[in-house]
């Protein structure tokens, strides 16, 4: 593989969503992009439904520093239109450069069951639609040779992990082609960690490592499998909590890995933004 200069880059946050209603409710987006190109600050933003994509394409049409990713998240009830995403692909070019948020979100469907809003039917046809939602998303980004961001949420006992291992596995023997992947937001144990880095996925680590006691998962992810994400405008950093996140805070999750790896920042700051950028083959901006 050809070796990739990440010299103007300082810091690649893998996963925000800067063109999001969410986020521009409370900031202005493009401000704040405006302020990561002066500070060398790159980020994917994260399409979670057709509309939202969209508006994900454009904004990183507007912004070198910005690239985008395409796709429905788990929980929108939402229909997978191949030719519409195929027009939105071709539309955004070489900045698209990922698939999803996609995958298995088992975590809000059960909550919905033990509060009574859905029976145990209910819930066995939503966990369906779910993966068949995944698996079309898979088969679009194996036909484009895109990666695919995932989103997958367990409620207990790593069920939507275990899920999702078993559909990425079948797809990647039916089509004999490698899956590239990450899971973004990552907070499960080692055990968890373990499976992904077999299956050589990627794994991104989220501002909750900052306050949450991560440390044993974060011991068993290699560098060769690390990326770093906000999810920006969600769950900021500590020592910004409470605050809107933005790609801007990437740093302190950085630190904090660094702290618990026993590394140097740098070496730490250099890896994660080497990976994002083979992960995502960019090679210009
Ligand atoms: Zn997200």
């Amino acid at each position: 593989m050809k070796k990739r200069t990440s010299k103007s880059v300082n810091y690649f946050d893998i996963h925000s969503h800067l063109h999001s209603d969410f986020f521009n409710r409370k900031e202005n987006g493009q401000i704040v992009a405006k302020e990561m190109k002066e500070r060398g600050f790159f980020s994917t933003i994260i399409g979670v439904s057709f509309d939202d994509s969209q508006k994900a394409v454009d904004m990183a049409g507007k912004n070198k520093n910005l690239f985008c990713s395409i796709g429905i998240h788990p929980t929108e009830k939402e229909e997978f239109s191949e030719s519409d995403f195929k027009q939105l692909l071709q539309a955004g070019g070489d900045k698209v450069v990922c698939i999803g948020e996609c995958g298995l979100d088992y975590y809000w469907p059960m909550k919905d069951l033990e509060s009574g809003k859905i029976n145990q039917e209910e819930l066995q046809r939503e966990k369906k639609r779910q993966r068949e939602l995944f698996k079309k998303q898979i088969d679009f980004a194996l036909e484009n040779d895109l990666p695919l961001m995932l989103h997958v949420r367990s409620f207990k006992n790593a069920d939507a992990h275990e899920e999702a291992f078993k559909i990425l596995d079948e797809k990647e023997k039916e089509s004999g082609q490698k899956i590239r992947a990450d899971f973004h937001f990552f907070t499960e144990g080692p055990e968890i960690v373990k499976e992904i880095v077999k299956r050589d996925f990627m794994i991104s680590l989220p501002g909750v490592i900052t306050f949450a006691d991560l440390d044993d998962s974060i011991l068993e992810i290699p560098l060769e499998n690390l990326m770093l994400e906000t999810d920006s405008p969600f769950v900021a950093p500590k020592p910004y909590r409470g605050k809107t996140n933005t790609p801007l805070y990437l740093e302190e999750i950085a630190k904090k890995v660094a702290e618990v790896k026993k590394m140097d920042i740098e070496e730490i700051r250099k890896k994660s933004v080497e990976n994002a950028l083979d992960f995502f083959r960019i090679e210009k901006w």
